[in-house]
């Protein structure tokens, strides 16, 4: 494996390949043009689910491989992971429990277990990780520092070839930057917008609704998030009409007053259409690159998993 590692990105993709290829025992450095909750990851609600991600057949192994690794982070309240109860519902008919749910304990929602489910015909419950994003990053970027990494911010690369020829293996973890950095047009940006409210009285559990209109309510360590959107579009400006839209159906779920809104985010969702990218490559120059980038819905679902398998390919690479 090549001795010196660049990465390219901050998001939880970048973060989570840092600490573990620096755990690993390498010189290894991050290049970002954002960092932390600047990144979309930064927007993310994120809990634990293989949503808008290709392809199924190798999401699903990555997805349950990090979940073993957040549940194991969620016995350490500084990490801001922690186990929850997901309600995964559907307005009309009855919801399938995924193959891969059932050896996690998903069971079907009875209709007296919850008052939420007036608003839904049918629900399944699970126990997964949540990862609080303002700190979840932090506490990726304190343990990446502390196995020897480097984080250099403010760093915008035209091509990859830029980076400095003294790193011999490069890691691309671009997000949906990738689409301008490696010429990618089969990336899509799924833009997602939500709302952040204060942490709603007695609710315990994250609601999801992945029937359009997407709805979930996602409570977090100090706040609640209200989402949200899934939509193909470039814009990263909020739009005030769609979080009042958002606001009102959570409410409206929840069976609460309105809430007041503390903040309002948005990130575009690296979504590629042939799958996530895993996989090695060559530079110009001849280095080798591992592309890691196209996560979709899913960058915190995959993070562990993905990260984890690149080490393998450079290691069968070097
Ligand atoms: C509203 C919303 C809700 C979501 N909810 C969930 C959820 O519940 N669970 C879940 O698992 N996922 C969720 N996601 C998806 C998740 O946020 C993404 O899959 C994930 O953030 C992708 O992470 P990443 O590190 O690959 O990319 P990013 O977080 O986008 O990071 C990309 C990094 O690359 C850098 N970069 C890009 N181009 C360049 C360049 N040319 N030069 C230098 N640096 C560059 C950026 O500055 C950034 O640091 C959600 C997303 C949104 C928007």
């Amino acid at each position: 494996m090549g001795e010196r590692i660049a990465i390219v990105g901050a998001g939880v993709s970048g973060l989570t390949c840092g600490v573990v290829f620096a755990e690993h025992g390498h010189r290894t450095a991050i290049f970002a043009k954002e960092t932390g909750q600047q990144t979309t990851s930064g927007a993310a609600a994120a809990l634990w689910f293989p949503y808008d991600a290709e392809p199924t057949e190798r999401v699903i192994p990555w997805a349950l491989r990090t979940f073993d690794v957040l549940a194991s982070l969620a016995l350490v309240p500084a990490t801001g992971v922690s186990m929850i109860e997901a309600r995964q519902y559907l307005r009309t008919g009855e919801i399938p429990i995924p193959d891969w749910a059932i050896p996690l304990g998903a069971s079907v929602i009875q209709p007296e277990v919850t008052g939420v489910l007036e608003s839904f015909a049918s629900g399944f419950s699970l126990r997964v990780p949540l990862t609080d994003t303002t700190l979840y990053l932090d506490y990726l970027a304190t343990r990446f520092r502390k196995a020897g990494g480097e984080i250099h911010a403010n760093v915008h690369f035209q091509e990859l070839e830029e980076i400095d020829s003294r790193f011999d293996l490069v890691i691309n973890c671009a997000g949906i930057g990738a689409r301008e950095l490696v010429q990618d047009g089969d990336l899509e940006p799924h833009r997602g917008q939500v709302a952040i409210v204060p942490k709603i009285q007695g609710l315990s559990c994250a609601i999801v609704c992945d029937e359009a209109p997407l709805m979930y309510a996602i409570p977090r360590t100090n706040d609640c998030v209200f989402g949200g959107t899934n939509d193909v579009s470039e814009n990263s400006a909020a739009d005030p009409e769609t979080t009042s839209r958002i606001v009102a159906e959570c409410s409206r779920v929840l069976k609460i007053d309105k809430p007041r809104v503390l903040a309002e985010r948005v990130g575009l969702r690296p979504f590629r259409r042939s799958g996530v990218r895993l996989a090695p490559d060559q530079l110009r120059d001849g280095r080798t690159i591992i592309h890691n980038y196209g996560h979709g819905g899913a960058g915190f679902t995959l993070s562990w998993g993905c990260a984890g398998e690149a080490v393998k390919i450079a290691v069968s690479s070097a």
